[in-house]
């Protein structure tokens, strides 16, 4: 008997393990790529000596990936590597406060205590409540499918559903923050957890307190040679067991028929196949790809998550007091939420996302000088003039970066590029060049994105983090595992 055959549409980070793992399961898989090249948002770039990772920057969960080459039969070891960070972020304050968010739980504590005056026991509890969260939801929200019957028929399913009045999804991350800590610096540490999948801490529930468990309780990691290895090695695995990609291939079409996919189209060629599997945004895999089939209207219309502004700069200096991770903090998180979610602009006094990731990797810039990923939250793209909104928020990032580390940081710039909402959105597909898919800030987030699979068409299926559940590698890479155990 010939082999089953998947398609897989785009080459991100859900799409390579999913390819992965249906070739595991025997199926003979072909990747089609609109660009020339594997990772999607993960991507870099070298320029006059410096190296950047243009998209993501904090690698957490890397079990997840292991898993992927588990699965495979490998050693994840073989392909790539990571280091476990012991100071995970600096976070700097405009009045002068330095705060070292240590891995260790206990020192981290203590350091809040030290610069605060917070009591490290309440930061402890914190961080445990974070984890009773996680230990609650992970079987449901993340690791399954929770548009099967089948998930909830499982104890730990039950077990979960029993405890969902302990998760916190009844006020906002902000409320529950500024509830736990006086001090206002602290609660804008823990609120700024929202942002990690591109929510608003004044919105969202407080259930997204579960993300300083991944950080402090997991860890948080750098892979060896920087962030882009991760799609390098998931890509070089899917070749090395037979996976065929074409790159340059931007799919026109989903063909389905009888509410059976049947393969795709690109141009005039089709290509046939049983399964289909996009990783494009769900929004243009629906408008684009399957524009002759209803579109699930409500899930489809739902707030995205916010994006990012981010300016590679080549700085001619070393700055010890930096580390790989820095958080330069806006005297006002609200109003800068504000900004962002209801005026669609950018606030005059952002919070500054400084990755310098020469910190760990020396060869990423050249000998006493500092590759800086500057990054700023920003809205969706709506059509929002970006070209004055971009000319005004670096003038306020480097006035700000100067002031904060008494330097001139904008003569020390000798290589300069950026990535906006626009390019995010033309180079990847992604609608409204959000980051993360569907905002968070609705407590039935989870509920409303969309699932793994077609309710109607048999065959056909969705991944990475515009679908359940949800954005960032280690959800993408969960969204795969969850495909690749849906397709029969
Ligand atoms: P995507 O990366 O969205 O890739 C989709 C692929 O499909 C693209 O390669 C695209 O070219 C291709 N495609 C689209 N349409 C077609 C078509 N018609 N035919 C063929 N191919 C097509 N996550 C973290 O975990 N940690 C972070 O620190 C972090 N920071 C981030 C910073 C930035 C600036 C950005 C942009 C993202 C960040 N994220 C972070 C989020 C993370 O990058 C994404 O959630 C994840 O990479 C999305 O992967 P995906 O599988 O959904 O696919």
């Amino acid at each position: 008997m010939s082999q089953k055959k998947a398609i897989v549409v785009g080459a991100g980070i859900g799409g390579l393990a999913t390819s992965i793992r249906l070739r595991a399961k025997g199926y003979e898989v072909e990747v089609f790529e609109a660009s020339d090249k594997a990772g999607g948002k993960l991507n870099q770039m070298n320029e006059k000596g410096y190296r950047f990772d243009m998209g993501p920057s904090l690698f957490t969960l890397p079990q997840e990936l292991d898993h992927v080459f588990e699965t495979a039969g490998k050693n994840p070891r073989e392909y790539y590597d990571y280091e476990k960070l012991d100071l995970i972020t600096k976070y700097f304050y405009e009045d002068g406060t330095q705060i070292d968010a240590w891995a260790e739980p206990k020192r981290f504590a203590r350091e809040l205590e030290q610069k605060t005056g917070e009591s490290a026991q309440k930061a402890l509890k914190v961080l445990e409540k974070s984890s009773e969260i996680y230990d609650i939801t992970s079987h449901v929200f993340l690791e399954r499918s929770l548009h099967k019957l089948s998930t909830y028929l499982r104890k730990d399913t039950l077990i979960s559903i029993l405890n969902l009045h302990r998760i916190d999804s009844m006020r906002s991350m902000h409320k529950a923050n500024a509830h736990q800590f006086k001090d206002p610096r602290v609660v804008q540490l823990f609120d700024r957890y929202a942002t990690y999948n591109g929510s608003n801490p004044y919105e969202a529930p407080a259930t997204l307190r579960i993300i300083p468990h991944l950080e402090f309780n997991i860890g948080a990691f750098f892979p060896k040679k920087g962030i882009y290895t991760i799609p390098t090695s998931l890509f070089k695995l899917a070749t090395d067991l037979g996976v065929k990609f074409h790159f340059g291939e931007k799919v026109d079409e989903i063909l389905v028929e009888d509410k059976e996919v049947k393969g795709i189209r690109i141009g005039e060629t089709k290509h046939e196949a049983e399964v289909v599997v996009s990783n494009m945004d769900v929004v243009p895999t629906y408008r684009n790809l399957l524009s002759s089939q209803p579109a699930p209207e409500k899930i489809l219309t739902q707030p995205r998550s916010s994006s990012a502004l981010i300016f590679y700069w080549g700085i001619k200096e070393s700055f010890p007091d930096l580390d790989l991770h820095n958080i330069f903090f806006s005297q006002d998180y609200q109003e800068e939420f504000r900004y962002i979610w209801e005026e669609k602009s950018i606030y005059d006094d952002p919070t500054i996302y400084v990755h310098i990731s020469s910190k760990c990797e020396e060869e990423d810039a050249p000998k006493g000088k500092e590759n800086w990923f500057v990054m700023i939250n920003v809205p969706a793209n709506q059509g929002q003039d970006w070209g004055s909104l971009i000319t005004t928020a670096r003038q306020n990032v480097l006035n700000k970066l100067s002031r904060m580390l008494d330097k001139d940081i904008e003569s020390l710039i000798e290589f300069e590029d950026r990535l906006t909402p626009e390019l995010i959105e033309s180079r990847t597909s992604s609608y409204q060049g959000a980051l993360y898919g569907n905002s968070s800030n609705n407590k039935f987030a989870a509920f409303l994105r969309h699932p793994n699979f077609h309710r109607k068409i048999k065959g056909l299926y969705f991944v990475g983090g515009s679908v359940h559940p949800g954005g960032g590698i280690p959800l993408c890479l969960l969204s795969a595992r969850i495909v690749g155990d849906l397709v029969e």
